[in-house]
């Protein structure tokens, strides 16, 4: 199985100048906890968790450019599944953006998608 066949798509996204309170309400909206940050062109330039907003309200940042991860963890497109779910493991994340060749986002897969499917199988 690979990994676009359970992917999230249109993925909801957000840009590095925007206001840390538009995603928090992003997040609560869509029922998400994961963000990939993308400029213009929909190349990928960071991720935002909620763990990331609980951080910035502690400390007192607003702004998402203060508190975005820059470097990271993605998966391709044609990854499988078993390999994607590894890596969530080793760097102990809980999602990762899909993207292409280009570093554009195309979806994002969560441990939670993962678990999903493997209830489905056994
Ligand atoms: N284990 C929890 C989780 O999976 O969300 C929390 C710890 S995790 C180290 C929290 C940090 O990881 C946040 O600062 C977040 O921005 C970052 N993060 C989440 N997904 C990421 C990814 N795919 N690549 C790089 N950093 C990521």
């Amino acid at each position: 199985i690979m990994v676009r066949e359970l992917e999230s798509k249109p993925v909801i996204i957000t840009h590095e100048d925007d206001r840390l309170k538009d995603v928090a309400r992003k997040m609560v909206e869509n029922n998400i906890n994961h963000i990939p940050v993308v400029d213009s062109e929909g190349i990928l330039k960071g991720i935002v968790t909620s763990w990331d907003i609980a951080d910035a309200v502690a400390r007192g940042k607003t702004r998402l450019r203060d508190v975005m991860t820059r470097k990271v963890i993605v998966a391709g497109e044609n990854e499988p599944v078993d390999v994607v779910a590894r890596r969530i493991d080793k760097y102990n994340i809980s999602g990762l953006p899909i993207v292409d060749e280009e570093n554009r986002v195309k979806g994002i897969v969560t441990a939670e998608d993962i678990s999903r499917l493997i209830g489905k199988i056994e």
